[in-house]
């Protein structure tokens, strides 16, 4: 960090900020200009709120050379981290660092049925996670909320049919106990900032999906997803579902280039939702293409048996046969790039 002085401070005074700087664990270098001084901050920065330091009297401005995320920033991390859950074959279900990581599955639990069929078709497919929503954050209170616990012990039991880990949408901190058995826990993009909810998932060692805010900058998520990783959790997978802008010829807008952003600076998986970003089912598998020509790690992806009878976001729901045909060409590409499958052989 920077820290440029006010022009005319008196150096008693420039001295005395230097001193209670050091008394805060930094060590600084002092360069005395002829009109103006600038302080040059040694240390974990990340602790320190430049606005605080704005604040006072004496600095004219602050700059920040350093991230503010540090357990998230690939500078102290180089490697890629890679996520993996053993589904029920005994085989791993991988994400990030070379693994593409495909994640399908209805938008929510409706039935036994709808479940376990669209979790087997997805899984022959290659498919190595099933989703489903049990709790929805709908936009309104009149739609239909998810089957709640019923549609997590749904959910079980298709992860005991196919084997395949489960990715589900905690809503509320009171609800994990009910998410023992939940092999991934996704943090919707409306809580992408219920800090409650991060510090509650860093005290846990599950995965955690993070979706980005509908509104949020990549540098918000990552500094969400630095909640997590603050609370002791480093198992985390970022994701860019869309975001609002001006225009509405798609639900959201997909911002790709957030993904080799995310990835240049994090060393956490990042992935793409194509469904909740485009709202329309026939651009899903063009933008899930796209988003693994863009380096993603993965996508989560929503696939429905009756996309017109669906209780949920039918109409960007591809089908079965729609994804297993998307799976063959994204393992084409992921082989011509050198990336691995995303189940074990
Ligand atoms: C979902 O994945 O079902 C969902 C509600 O997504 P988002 O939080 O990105 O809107
Ligand atoms: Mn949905």
């Amino acid at each position: 960090m920077i820290i440029v002085m006010k022009a005319g401070t008196e150096p008693g005074e420039i001295s005395a900020y230097c001193e209670a700087l050091k008394q805060r664990g930094f060590a600084v270098h002092c360069s005395v200009g002829t009109s103006q001084t600038v302080l040059g901050l040694v240390g974990d920065t990340s602790g320190l709120d430049a606005e605080s330091i704005r604040a006072s009297h004496l600095v004219e401005k602050v700059l920040r050379v350093q991230e503010p995320y540090k357990r998230a920033n690939r500078k102290f991390h180089p490697d890629d981290s890679v996520i993996s859950v053993v589904n029920g074959d005994g085989k791993e279900s991988r994400l990030g660092g070379g693994y593409l990581g495909i994640i399908a599955g209805p938008c929510s639990v409706e039935s036994r049925e709808q479940v376990v069929d669209i979790a087997r078709q997805v899984k022959k497919a290659g498919a190595g996670f099933l989703r489903g929503g049990a709790f929805k954050p709908r936009t309104s209170p009149y739609s239909f909320q998810g089957l709640g616990c019923e549609g997590l012990d749904l959910l079980l039991e298709a992860k005991k049919e196919t084997g395949l880990p489960i990715v589900t949408e905690l809503m509320a901190t009171h609800q994990l106990e009910l998410y023992e058995d939940v092999d991934i826990i996704q943090v919707g993009a409306r809580n992408m900032q219920n800090y409650t909810l991060l510090k509650e998932l860093g005290r846990s060692r599950k995965p955690i999906l993070l979706k980005r805010g509908l509104a949020a900058t990549v540098n918000e998520l990552l500094m969400a997803s630095e909640y997590i990783m603050a609370g002791g959790n480093d198992r985390i997978i970022l994701c860019e579902r869309g975001i609002r802008s001006f225009d509405s010829y798609t639900r959201n807008t997909l911002d790709l280039a957030a993904v080799p952003y995310l990835k240049r600076q994090s060393h956490l998986p990042v992935i793409v939702d194509p469904s909740h970003a485009t709202g329309v089912n026939w651009m899903v598998p063009l933008m899930a293409k796209a988003a693994v020509a863009a380096g993603a790690d993965g996508l989560i992806v929503e696939v429905h048996n009756d996309p017109e009878n669906a209780l949920c976001d039918g109409e960007q729901a591809i089908t079965p046969a729609e994804f297993a045909s998307l799976m063959k060409i994204l393992s084409g590409y992921a082989a011509l790039e050198g990336r691995k499958p995303g189940v074990s052989a």
